[in-house]
């Protein structure tokens, strides 16, 4: 088990902390000279936040930690494939890297949806590197809607098996 797993592993216990609140299981770890200095899961529910992802609040925590905004140095491990809000508050962080699992073909800002992480238009950009523990933070997901789903929140679940954040029956 190579370091990225070990931290992505970190990153997947905080997204399954995250389902049992009844969040989009989303983790993310930040490390800083080989330690964890913040770890966070998606919130938005709890906190009545639509920015409250994984990322934004690993970021404040880490900025907190170290008393800067400008997070050199910093690694910062994510179970899917942030979306470019949180792509884009990584980049003005000044992370050094970027590892996700699971791509994300609706909001990904690391290309899948879209270019933040590596365009260079911007002025920083991370190192990033995709796919790392993917199929337990897709799993993770699955598992999630599913479990919606079979509680009866969807009356017309549909047979879908991405492993989207967007679950389509949430469109009002
Ligand atoms: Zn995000």
């Amino acid at each position: 088990m190579n370091s990225d797993t070990g931290y992505m592993r970190i990153a997947l216990e905080e997204a399954r902390s995250g389902a049992l609140e009844g969040e989009i299981p989303v983790g993310a770890v930040a490390v800083f000279e080989g330690r964890v200095i913040a770890r966070a899961h998606n919130r938005v529910e709890s906190l009545r936040d639509a920015s409250a992802h994984a990322e934004m609040t690993v970021l404040k925590a880490a900025s907190s930690v170290l008393d800067r905004w400008r997070l050199t140095g910093v690694t910062l491990y994510v179970t899917i494939e942030p979306c470019p809000m949180c792509a884009m508050a990584l980049v003005l962080s000044r992370v050094d890297r970027v590892v996700f699992g699971a791509p994300e073909p609706r909001t990904g800002a690391a290309g899948s949806f879209i270019h933040i992480l590596g365009n260079p238009a911007l002025n920083h950009r991370p190192e990033f590197l995709g796919g790392v523990l993917s199929d337990e933070a897709s799993a993770l997901l699955r598992e999630f809607f599913r479990n919606k789903r079979a509680a009866g929140s969807a009356s017309h679940a549909s047979p879908d098996t991405n492993p989207s954040l967007t679950e389509p029956e949430n469109h009002v």
